[in-house]
């Protein structure tokens, strides 16, 4: 049998049709830059994530950096973040001369621990950037009564978060700007790059909108210095197609958790592996499976490849470790919780048209390395 990581192929056959009728209009439009189609994505967005604005944006890069200079950092700010997580949450702060600051993990969630971020806390620090890791929210209470007390605005990386909730609020609404991805693995995913922002503040918005366009509020009147990050309108197009189903996918995705849960546990195996666990409060979209392997994880990745099952490890290396920040003067032993995390997580696959039969395998697989090694 062959389990691959993510497979898209019958999602985009389904609505193939919905799909190549909305390019059309788009063709017939001429909408390619922002357009018709992006602006009532924006609508239904902000909608979704109960927010008062979602903007379009290139990228999810995009969207983490535009939401930075929305909040004016530059260089000498310090901003607290975690290590480990995709490269762009962190290159977006460097990017603008700033300097990352980083805070551990909680071992368990693997996002920040707002434990560790009050000692961190500067003069110069200007925003705390969390991420909600694998689509489990981060913990946004704690994390909120830090910001304010201290008057420091939280940025969410929600790339990986779209519809996550927290005490019922959704991920990119319990902060100053959310930051999403249209990354084609994320669970709401366009057919090539995209992201969008959101915000409740309407200065923010405000400055939001004329950053992604070369810092233009009126056209050739430069207010900042921008970006050129812009939705295009083929992506606005097959995203409102893909909208309306994001909540069955994330559905379909939970109920795989929770199966493999119930098969793990009846294996016998969540001695020699960790499994997920959901906060209370917090509910986890499963962008992606992780779980924690303390032995072996590389021996077992290579098993599962020659068995046909598609795995990946996010992340093999934590963001204080890279090459490209070696001058912030990091070294190993750090952060022990994220380089442990490095060494011990795998991804399996949990997308939403896996099939029972393809996770029973999955999990029989796992059991199968265990009986031999
Ligand atoms: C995917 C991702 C991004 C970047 O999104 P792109 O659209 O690929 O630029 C940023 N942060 C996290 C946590 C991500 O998973």
């Amino acid at each position: 049998m062959n389990v691959p990581l993510l497979d898209l192929k019958e999602q985009n056959a389904a609505l193939r049709p919905e799909i190549e009728a909305a390019l059309g209009r788009v063709l017939d439009t001429n909408g390619f830059i922002l357009g018709g189609e992006v602006a009532e994505l924006e609508c239904e967005l902000a909608g979704y994530c109960g927010t008062k604005y979602a903007i379009g944006c290139a990228s999810g890069s995009d969207a983490i950096l535009l939401a930075l200079m929305a909040l004016d950092i530059g260089p000498g700010d310090e901003v607290i973040t975690t290590p480990y997580s995709f490269f762009a949450t962190v290159s977006s702060i460097t990017r603008l001369g700033a300097v990352p600051v980083f805070v551990d993990i909680d071992p368990v969630t693997y996002n920040l621990d707002p434990a560790l971020v009050e000692s961190k806390i500067t003069t110069r620090t200007k925003a705390i950037e969390l991420v909600h890791l694998y689509g489990q929210c981060s913990d946004m209470d704690a994390l909120a009564a830090i910001s304010e007390k201290h008057g420091i605005p939280l940025v969410e990386d929600a790339a990986q978060a779209i519809g996550a909730e927290e005490s019922g609020v959704r991920a990119g609404a319990m902060s100053s700007i959310g930051c999403f991805s249209f990354y084609p693995s994320k669970n709401l995913g366009g057919m090539g790059d995209g992201g969008f922002v959101t915000t409740n503040d309407d200065a923010l918005a405000k400055k939001l909108l004329a950053l992604r366009v070369h810092g233009s509020e009126e056209r050739y009147y430069h207010k900042y210095v921008g970006l050129n990050s812009r939705l295009d309108g083929f992506q606005g197009a097959v995203l409102r197609v893909k909208l309306p189903h994001l909540d069955g996918w994330t559905d379909a995705r939970r109920a795989n958790a929770e199966r493999y849960r119930q098969l793990f546990t009846d294996a016998g195996l969540t001695e020699q592996i960790g499994i997920p666990v959901e906060r209370e409060n917090a509910k986890h979209i499963y962008n992606q499976y992780v779980i924690r392997v303390p032995n072996d994880r590389d021996a077992l990745r290579a098993f599962l490849t020659e068995k046909g099952i598609g795995t990946d490890i996010y992340y093999p290396v934590p963001l204080h470790l890279q090459e490209c920040f070696a001058y912030l003067g990091y070294t190993d032993g750090d952060l022990p919780e994220s380089e442990k995390a490095a060494r011990e997580t795998l991804a399996l696959p949990i997308f939403p048209e896996l099939r029972p039969e393809q996770q029973a395998y999955v999990v029989e697989t796992i059991a199968e390395f265990y009986s031999e090694h």
